[in-house]
C-alpha cells in the first residue's frame, strides 16, 4: 500500500508500506478521508507522544474492506483511534484517558495516512448517513466534547474563546448549546471569525498575532469583571498568559490548545488565591465518539466551511502547510485519491 510514513522527526516518506494485517478483534479499513491538524506537525517536529517509523492520521473515516465482526464489508465508518489498556492504576479507576499505555493510532501507532489500516472492530462507529466530509470532524469534535465535559458549563455563563482553528470552532458550538448565555471569539484571521459568526458567536474582536494590546483592552470593555469561562484555544503561550486578567472572580481559564512541551507561562498565585480562580486542562477525549457524531447526525454542530482543502497522499506535506493558504481553515487527505 501506499501511506505517509514519518521516518523520524522531520523526515517525512511517502511510499510503499507492507500491507497492516488485522490481530483478533481488529477489522482492515481502507481509509477514504482524514483529516490534517497541527497535531500532526507537532508530530512531525518530534513532540507530543510520537513513535518513529509513524504513519500520521488520527481523525480517520473508513470504509470495512470485509465484513467482520459484525460490520459489512463496504460500511462506512468513523474510526475512534484512541484504546487503553484495561489494566493499568488509571483504567482501573475508570480514568481510561489517563492509561499509562494510551495508544493513539496516527500518534504512537499507525493511523490513516494510508492506503490501508486496522483498527478494533468496537472502535469503529458507522457513520449510519452522516456524510464524509461532515464525519471527518467527528474525531476533533470528540475532543470538544470531552473539553465541554470537564469544564462542567453553568448554564448563563459569559464565554470568550481565544482561537478559531476547527476545534476552537467546534467548541464555541457545544458551548453555545451547552449554557453560554453570551460568547465572544477572538482569533487573528478575519475569515475565521467570520465562520464563528456564522455558528452564533455573538461578539468576533480580531486578535492580531503581533502587538495584542488594543484587541485586549476591547476584550476587557466587553467584560469589564471579566469573563465567567476564558478557553484558550491557540497553543499560544503569550495568549495563555493574558486568560486570568480576563477571568471574572471565581471565573475558570480552560487551557485547549497544545503548546510545546517546554513553553512557560507566568501566573500570579495571589491572583488565582485572591480571585479563586480555577484552571483546567483537557486532553485528546475517550469514548466521546458516539455523542460527537450524534452531533453531527442532527446538524446541532455545524461543520460547513471548515474543511476548505483536500489533497491526495503524494501531496502530504502541502496539506501540511494548507493552514497557510488564504481562507484556509482545514485540509483532508483522501488516501484513495
Ligand atoms: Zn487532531
Ligand atoms: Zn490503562
Amino acid at each position: 500500500m501506499r501511506a505517509v510514513v514519518y521516518r523520524q522527526a522531520n523526515d517525512i516518506d511517502i511510499t510503499d508500506w507492507p500491507d497492516p494485517e488485522p490481530a483478533p478483534g481488529e477489522v482492515l479499513l481502507r481509509p477514504v478521508l482524514t483529516g490534517v491538524c497541527g497535531t500532526d506537525k507537532h508530530l512531525l517536529a518530534g513532540g507530543f507522544m510520537a513513535t518513529y517509523p509513524l504513519i500520521p492520521g488520527h481523525e480517520i473515516v473508513a470504509e470495512l474492506v470485509n465484513t467482520a465482526h459484525g460490520l459489512d464489508a463496504g460500511t462506512l465508518v468513523a474510526v475512534d483511534n484512541t484504546d487503553t489498556c484495561l489494566s493499568c492504576e488509571y483504567c482501573r479507576r475508570g480514568q481510561t484517558l489517563y492509561c499509562t499505555a494510551f495508544r493513539s493510532l496516527g500518534c504512537n501507532a499507525p493511523g490513516g495516512f494510508a492506503e490501508l489500516m486496522v483498527a478494533p472492530a468496537r472502535k469503529c462507529f458507522p457513520l449510519a448517513g452522516v456524510d464524509p466530509s461532515v464525519a471527518v470532524l467527528t474525531e476533533p469534535l470528540a475532543c470538544a466534547v470531552h473539553g465541554a465535559d470537564t469544564l462542567a458549563l453553568t448554564p448563563g455563563s459569559d464565554v470568550l474563546v481565544l482561537g478559531a482553528g476547527p476545534t476552537g470552532l467546534l467548541l464555541t458550538q457545544l458551548l453555545l448549546h451547552g449554557g453560554a448565555a453570551r460568547i465572544t471569539v477572538a482569533a487573528p484571521s478575519p475569515h475565521k471569525l467570520e465562520l464563528a459568526h456564522h455558528f452564533g458567536a455573538d461578539h468576533t474582536v480580531l486578535l492580531p498575532r503581533g502587538d495584542q494590546d488594543a484587541a485586549f483592552q476591547e476584550l476587557k470593555a466587553l467584560a469589564p469583571s471579566g469573563f465567567d469561562v476564558v478557553v484558550e484555544a491557540t497553543g499560544a503561550p503569550e495568549v495563555l498568559a493574558r486568560c486570568t486578567g480576563l477571568t471574572r472572580m471565581g471565573g475558570t481559564v480552560l487551557v485547549y490548545g497544545m503548546a510545546d512541551a517546554d513553553d512557560l507561562v507566568p501566573f500570579s498565585p495571589y491572583e488565582i488565591f485572591a480571585r479563586e480562580l480555577t484552571i483546567k486542562g483537557s486532553f485528546a477525549q475517550i469514548e466521546c465518539f458516539d455523542r460527537s457524531l450524534a452531533y453531527l447526525r442532527s446538524g446541532r454542530v455545524r461543520t460547513d466551511g471548515i474543511v476548505t482543502h483536500t489533497f491526495g497522499l503524494g501531496d502530504f506535506e502541502q496539506a501540511l502547510g494548507a493552514t497557510k493558504l488564504p481562507g484556509a481553515v482545514k485540509a483532508a487527505i483522501d488516501p484513495q485519491r
